[in-house]
C-alpha cells in the first residue's frame, strides 16, 4: 500500500517531528526534502519516515507542498551517523540534520552543481591594457587581475569590486563572463604526481605500513613531535586509499587551513582536491558537497564542519592537529568533530588517523590503554634540531609593557643576528583595563561582568565578551577624575612598545583585530616568510602550523593566567602551546630558543614541560585527573541557563538538578555539581548560571540525560530561561 503520510524533521527547536498528507501526485522519499507549511511559513524539511497512521486527526494534518529530492540527501551512513549526533549531543533530529546541509539546501535549493561565474578579457579589453585607465583605479585592479586568464567572480567579490564595476567594464566590451559547470573527470588513473619526496625513515615507515596493511575500521594516534613529518605520513597512507578508487578526508584546525597545506596535497596527487572551510559561499559550498558525494573529488581538506560531508566512497579519515579547540562546536549541535570523527570510521569501517604532537589527554588515555592503535615518530625529520628553553624568572623585576629587561638582551641578541623573533600574548587590545588613579574606579560592560579592553589605534573601549563599544572615555565615573591609566598590556601596546625599542626592526602583530579582512592573514604570513618583518607579535593565532624557518627565538609573555586558572583543561592548553610554539623555533638548520616570562618559575608544569616532555606532563596529568575523577575518567554534561532574572535562572538549575538526582537511573557513581554562577555571570545583559553533571560512563550519561530531559523541557521555569546542554564539554564558562 502506498503510504499516506510523511513523517518531517524540521530545522525548529523541538524535540519531535511533523506529520504531513502525501498528496496522490508527489513521491516523497525517505532522506529526502519537502517543503511543508508550518504555521503561516513554508519551510523546507527532511523526511525520516513514510506511515500509514498518525496520532493525529487526519483532517488536522496539512499535505506537504513540493518534494525537493528524488534521492537521499546523505548516503545511509551517514544519514545514520546524523541520528547517531542528534542522540549522543542531546540536540533536535531536525535542527542536527539542517546544521549538516550546506545552506543553499537548507534553502531548498537542487542539489545539482550550481554553475560557475568567472570572468575574462576581450580582445578590446586587451588592447586597452597597452593603453592604461588614467584614474579609474577599481577598473585597472579588474582587468590587471584579469591579464593573466579568467577570474572566478568570488575574487572579485573577495576583493570588494562592485558589481557596478565589473557592469562598466561590460559595457565598454573589455570583459566577458564565462559561465561553466565543474567537470567531472575520472582521477582514478595515475593517482600519485611525478615529485621529489623524502625517504621516509624507519618510524615513519612503520606507521605507515601499519595502517595501509590494515583492514576495515582502526584508531590510530600519530603521535609526532612538530617537523617530525606527520604530513609526509598523511600523505602515503592516502596514496593507496586512492589507488583503490577511494576517498580521503583531511581536518584540519581553523587556523590550519592555509594555502601551504593545501598546495602540499594538490602537488602530491593528480587528484581533484576540494576545500571546504567556512569562508565558502553557498555556492562554492554546495559544489564541493556536491564532489565529495559524487566522486568528483578525491581528496577533501575542510575544517570540522567538512566532517559531515557527504562521500561517495570514504576510504580514509585524518584529524590533523587532533587536540585543536576549534575542533569543538561552540553553538548550536555541539559536536566534537575528532569524536564524531570516530564514530564515522567505525560506522563506514575505515581507519582514522589522529594526528599530533600533543595529543588531547583523552586520546592519549585511549591509546595508552590500547582502545587506539598508537604510532610515535619521535625525531624531528630532515635537519632540524630541537630547542633549548628556558624560564625566565620575573619576580620582581621591572616590565616594559610586558617585557623584562633580559628578554629584551635575549631579543637583541637574536635579531643582530639576522633572525626573526616571535613573541605570544593572548590579549588583544591595548589593554584589558581602563583604570581611575585617584579611586580605582574601572571601566566596566554595563551589559556584562566584565572590564572593557582599551583599544588605542581605533580610539575606543570594547567588552569582548557582547562586542559592545564606546570612544574611550577621559572622565572617571566614579570621582570625576581625569587621571585614567591603563592597566595591563594587550597586543597593540606591545607592538607599540617594540616600534620604540626596536626602531631599526619591523614588528607586525598577528591576532583576531589586524586580521579581520579576508585574506589579511594569509598576507601577513607571507610577508613574514619573505623576511619583511623581524619580530612577530601574536595571540595563540600564530602559533599553529605555519613553517617560519629564521624563527629562533619565541617567547611566552604571561603564561602565569593559565598556571591557576579554574578550567581543569587550562594546564593541557597551555603545555599544547608551549610545544606548538616550540615548534615554531629552529625549524631549519637553525637552533632555537624558547623562553617563558614568569612569576612561577618552580610551578610542577612549567618543569615538567622545560626538563622533560609533552608525554611526561601528560602523563602526570592523566594521574591527577585520575584522582580528581575528571576526565577522562568521568563524562561531564554541562548544563547552562541564562535570562534577564538571576534567581529565575538559579531556581530553574535547581530543579533540574533534582529531577535528576530523583530519577531511578541516578546511582551513586552520579554527581551533580551546582547550580553555580557562570565564570562570566552576566553576558550581555544576561545572568547566566551553570549545573555539571558527572557520571562514570558514556552509555550512563546518554541514558541518564535521554530519560530526564523531556521531564526537564516541562519544568515550570524551562520555558522562561534560556538554557542548552553541552555533552563533554571542552570549555567551562
Ligand atoms: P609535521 O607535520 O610533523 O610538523 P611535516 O610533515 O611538515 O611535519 O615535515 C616537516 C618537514 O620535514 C617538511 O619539510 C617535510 O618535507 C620534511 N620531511 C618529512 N619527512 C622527511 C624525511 N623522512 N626525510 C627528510 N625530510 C622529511
Ligand atoms: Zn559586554
Ligand atoms: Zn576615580
Amino acid at each position: 500500500m502506498r503510504p499516506t503520510i510523511a513523517r518531517v524533521a524540521l530545522p525548529v527547536p523541538l524535540d519531535k517531528q511533523f506529520d504531513y498528507l502525501i498528496p496522490n501526485h508527489l513521491f516523497p522519499i525517505i532522506g529526502g526534502r519537502v517543503s511543508v507549511p508550518f504555521g503561516r511559513q513554508t519551510l523546507v524539511g527532511l523526511v525520516t519516515a513514510l506511515v500509514n497512521e498518525s496520532e493525529f486527526e487526519l483532517t488536522k494534518i496539512k499535505p506537504i507542498k513540493q518534494v525537493l529530492d528524488s534521492q537521499p540527501v546523505w548516503p545511509e551512513r551517514l544519514y545514520a551517523l546524523l541520528h547517531w549526533c542528534s542522540q549522543f549531543y542531546q540536540y533536535p533530529l531536525g535542527e542536527t540534520l539542517f546544521n549538516a546541509m550546506p545552506s543553499a539546501l537548507r534553502k531548498g535549493k537542487p542539489a545539482d552543481f550550481a554553475t560557475l561565474v568567472s570572468w575574462q578579457l576581450t580582445a578590446s579589453g586587451r588592447d586597452q591594457l597597452m593603453q592604461g585607465f588614467g584614474r579609474a583605479v577599481k577598473q585597472a585592479k579588474v582587468m590587471h587581475m584579469l591579464e593573466a586568464g579568467s577570474v572566478a567572480h568570488q575574487e572579485f567579490i573577495d576583493q570588494e569590486i562592485s558589481s557596478s564595476v565589473l557592469k562598466t567594464l561590460v559595457e565598454k566590451d573589455w570583459i566577458a563572463s564565462l559561465e561553466s559547470k565543474p567537470v567531472i573527470r575520472d582521477w582514478h588513473q595515475d593517482v600519485e604526481a611525478n615529485v621529489d619526496k623524502p625517504k621516509l625513515n624507519a618510524e615513519q615507515a612503520v606507521a605507515i605500513a601499519t595502517v595501509n596493511s590494515a583492514q576495515g575500521f582502526g584508531c590510530y594516534l600519530l603521535e609526532g613531535v612538530t617537523g617530525s613529518g606527520k604530513t609526509e605520513v598523511y600523505l602515503n597512507m592516502i596514496k593507496p586509499v586512492l589507488e583503490q578508487g577511494a576517498q580521503a578526508l583531511v581536518l584540519v584546525p581553523e587556523i590550519g587551513l592555509t594555502p601551504q597545506t593545501i598546495n602540499r596535497f594538490k602537488r602530491r596527487f593528480n587528484v581533484p582536491v576540494e576545500v571546504i572551510h567556512s569562508g565558502l559561499n553557498d555556492t562554492e559550498r554546495l559544489n564541493a558537497w556536491l564532489s565529495a558525494r559524487d566522486n568528483a573529488a578525491g581528496i577533501i581538506i575542510g575544517t570540522r564542519s567538512a566532517l559531515l560531508t557527504p562521500f561517495a566512497k570514504l576510504g580514509i579519515i585524518i584529524v590533523d592537529e587532533e587536540h585543536d579547540a576549534s575542533y569543538k562546536q561552540q553553538d548550536s549541535l555541539r559536536y566534537h568533530a575528532r569524536d564524531v570523527a570516530v564514530m564515522r570510521a567505525n560506522k563506514e569501517q575505515i581507519p582514522i588517523v589522529l594526528g599530533s604532537a600533543t595529543p588531547a589527554l583523552e586520546t592519549l588515555h585511549n591509546a595508552l590503554v590500547g582502545k587506539y592503535h598508537h604510532l610515535v615518530l619521535s625525531a624531528r625529520a630532515g635537519n632540524a634540531t630541537p630547542t633549548t628553553n628556558k624560564v625566565l624568572d620575573v619576580k620582581g623585576l621591572y616590565l616594559e609593557s610586558g617585557l623584562s629587561a633580559p628578554l629584551i638582551a635575549e631579543m637583541r641578541k637574536h635579531l643582530n643576528a639576522g633572525n626573526q623573533v616571535m613573541l605570544f600574548l593572548n590579549r588583544r587590545g591595548f589593554s584589558p583595563a581602563l583604570m581611575c588613579h585617584e579611586c580605582g574606579w574601572i571601566a566596566e560592560c554595563q551589559r556584562c561582568d566584565a572590564y572593557y579592553t582599551y583599544h588605542q589605534n581605533s580610539s575606543e573601549i570594547r567588552c569582548h565578551h557582547c562586542g559592545s563599544q564606546q570612544p574611550i572615555i577621559h572622565q572617571c565615573q566614579g570621582c570625576g577624575s581625569t587621571h585614567l591609566v591603563t592597566v595591563g598590556v594587550g597586543t597593540e601596546q606591545l607592538e607599540h612598545q617594540l616600534s620604540e625599542l626596536f626602531p631599526e626592526y619591523q614588528t607586525i602583530r598577528i591576532d583576531r583585530d589586524s586580521t579581520r579582512r579576508k585574506g589579511s592573514l594569509e598576507s601577513a604570513l607571507t610577508a613574514i616568510r619573505h623576511g619583511e618583518y623581524q619580530i612577530l607579535i601574536g595571540t595563540q593565532m600564530l602559533a599553529k602550523g605555519h613553517h617560519f624557518p629564521d624563527v629562533t627565538l619565541v617567547a611566552l609573555l604571561d603564561v602565569d593566567g593559565s598556571l591557576y586558572s579554574s578550567d581543569f583543561r587550562a594546564s593541557e592548553r597551555l603545555a599544547q602551546l608551549f610545544i606548538q610554539v616550540a615548534g615554531r623555533a629552529g625549524r631549519a638548520s637553525k637552533p632555537g630558543e624558547v623562553v617563558l616570562q614568569t612569576h612561577h618559575p618552580e610551578h610542577s608544569l612549567l618543569q615538567a614541560l622545560l626538563s622533560k616532555s609533552y608525554r611526561h606532563f601528560a602523563e602526570t596529568a592523566l594521574e591527577e585527573r585520575k584522582v580528581a575523577q575528571l576526565p577522562p575518567f568521568s563524562f561531564l554534561t554541562l548544563f547552562r541557563a541564562e535570562a534577564n532574572q538571576s534567581a529565575l535562572v538559579e531556581e530553574f538549575l535547581r530543579q533540574v538538578r533534582h529531577t535528576l538526582e530523583a530519577h531511578p537511573l541516578f546511582d551513586q557513581y552520579c554527581q551533580v555539581l551546582g547550580p553555580t554562577p557562570a565564570p562570566l555571570a552576566k553576558r550581555a545583559g544576561k545572568f547566566r548560571w551553570q549545573l555539571l553533571l558527572q557520571t562514570q560512563s558514556r552509555p550512563m550519561m546518554q541514558k541518564l540525560l535521554a530519560s530526564a530531559k523531556p521531564a526537564i523541557a516541562l519544568l515550570p521555569n524551562a520555558k522562561k530561561v534560556r538554557w542548552t546542554l553541552d555533552i563533554e564539554p571542552q570549555d567551562l564558562s
